[in-house]
């Protein structure tokens, strides 16, 4: 029933295993986290790209793949791996085009009741201090040096423009700053797409969410406490966006660089996507570089993005964002490759479409986590839930600390966009009870509900297969889309 001809063995109840036998060049098998409904409706090209990730070189242990997997850029979406520092590769496939595309999610003391009267001025005031859409462009200016700091600095740079709270830095992966940031590495191209795009949402799937945490909807009480959730009808902000058209022009200018690379170094690989060079190369090293100012880009981008929303509400309801308790819960990247050191020694993971997922005692998570395990914030759909989550002992033994990062798409955009109308979308969800700001309505369409994968499903695979925790869910009533 599955659609692949390859063999695949059940490890246990969500765990599914291709052995390295079952396609020539494997160096490890390929591994993917689904229950049993989810594995059937994956894609074919999950099952081809996993596994030609298993023939990469300097792979550790398994390639993975979420349960929200499906077929993306040389590797899919969803896709997780690990190689050794020293004989590895380093892939801009396997990060993606939306360099630290991620999560954030804004807790807030206000309750539904209290937002519902105010919810259309709320989201026409969101909508106009976060710019939505393709080109657009953010409040904040910058010339070259001043984004080049952006790139070193990331989400500190905006803490030290007054763009937010001290606090939110340690609520941040990484702290909104990777190291090992070089500006020199970047082409003018990349700068002049990215200089004015500093808090902006972007077009497609990026959105920003008005959501609802109910009681009922709550499934780990102390954790969820521990992450400023009370459940009460309490009112959530997300934010999902990435490092916009910066990071797009970082992936495609080393692409370029590896495909030659590849050359020089007489690599091959199962498909011309999966381009890629050794991590300790001139070339790895360059994107490497490249890669994490992008990423340092986005940390700052979903800061300022913030501030933004901070403003938005105490506009609208007459008080500071200290007084109506808005604090960020957690930011966390899901298209990035870092450095990471575990029981087999330096490894750079590469997620895509993945989210790290640290497990209670890990040194890098603040104070306050630290007993819990890291918040993990995955989308659903604009029309369904999304989900909190917390990582576990499980990740780290596992995944490399990672997991699933949304629901994934079970249908192509053209495909979505013949089935429906954004205006029907639009009018549907309004009757329930769903209030949506779209800059594009053939975008819209092609973000609809039912082109994703069942939520609940996703979510249960994970939590199943003991790689996350699950804490709570989020149903949305307002959403901004670019
Ligand atoms: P990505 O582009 O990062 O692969 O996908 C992010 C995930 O966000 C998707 O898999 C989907 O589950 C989720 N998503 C997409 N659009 C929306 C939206 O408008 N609202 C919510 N809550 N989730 C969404
Ligand atoms: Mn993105
Ligand atoms: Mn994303």
């Amino acid at each position: 029933k599955l659609n692949t001809s390859m063999r695949v063995d059940r490890i246990s109840d969500a765990v599914w295993e291709i052995a390295p036998s079952e396609k020539s060049g494997m160096l490890v098998p390929a591994r993917i986290y689904a229950t049993p409904t989810i594995l059937e409706a994956m894609d074919e090209g999950v099952f081809e790209q996993v596994t030609n990730v298993a023939c990469l070189p300097g792979i550790r242990r398994y390639a993975l793949c979420m349960p929200d997997g499906h077929w993306g850029y040389g590797f899919p979406i969803g896709g997780v791996a690990a190689f050794d520092v020293r004989s590895g590769i380093i892939s801009p496939g396997g990060v993606g085009y939306d360099v630290n595309c991620g999560m954030r999610l804004i807790r807030t003391d206000l309750t539904r009741s209290e937002v519902q009267p105010h919810l259309e001025r709320l989201m026409t005031e969101l909508f106009r201090r976060v710019p939505a859409g393709v080109g657009s462009s953010g409040f904040v200016r910058l010339n070259r040096t001043s984004f080049e700091d952006v790139m070193r600095e990331g989400a500190r740079w905006c803490i030290a423009q007054g763009y937010g709270w001290h606090q939110d830095l340690e609520r941040i992966e990484e702290g909104g700053c990777l190291a090992g940031a070089d500006p020199s590495k970047i082409s003018d191209h990349a700068v002049n797409r990215g200089i004015n795009q500093l808090g902006t949402l972007g077009a497609g799937n990026h959105y920003l969410e008005v959501q609802v945490v109910e009681n009922a909807r709550v499934f780990d009480r102390e954790t969820a406490a521990a992450f400023g959730i009370t459940g009460h009808d309490q009112i959530v902000v997300m934010v999902h966006c990435g490092s916009r058209g910066f990071g797009h022009q970082v992936a495609s200018d080393y692409l370029n660089v590896f495909e030659k690379a590849m050359r020089r170094y007489g690599m091959t690989v199962k498909d011309q996507q999966l381009a890629c060079a050794p991590f300790r190369s001139e070339e790895g090293q360059d994107y490497f570089a490249a890669m994490n100012c992008a990423a340092n880009a986005a940390f700052a981008n979903r800061q300022v993005i913030t501030h933004r929303i901070r403003e938005a509400f105490a506009d609208v309801f007459g008080k500071s964002a200290e007084e109506l308790g808005m604090e960020l819960v957690y930011d966390v990247a899901h298209n990035i490759a870092k450095v990471e050191r575990y029981p087999e020694g330096e490894l750079v993971v590469h997620r895509k479409g993945s989210t790290r997922a640290l497990g209670p005692g890990s040194p890098a998570l603040p104070e306050r986590y630290r007993k819990t395990g890291q918040p993990v914030i995955c989308g659903g759909s604009m029309e369904t839930g999304s989900y909190l989550l917390a990582g576990t002992e499980g990740a780290m033994r596992e995944t490399f600390a990672s997991t699933m990062h949304g629901s994934g798409r079970t249908m192509s955009r053209g495909q979505a966009k013949k089935a429906v109308r954004g205006e029907q979308v639009q009018q549907q969800m309004k009757r329930q009870g769903i209030l949506v700001k779209a800059v594009s309505m053939s975008g819209l369409a092609e973000e609809a509900g039912f082109a994703y994968k069942n939520i609940s499903e996703v979510v249960a695979s994970v939590d199943r297969a003991g790689i996350t925790k699950t804490v709570a869910e989020l149903r949305p009533i307002g959403n901004i889309k670019g």
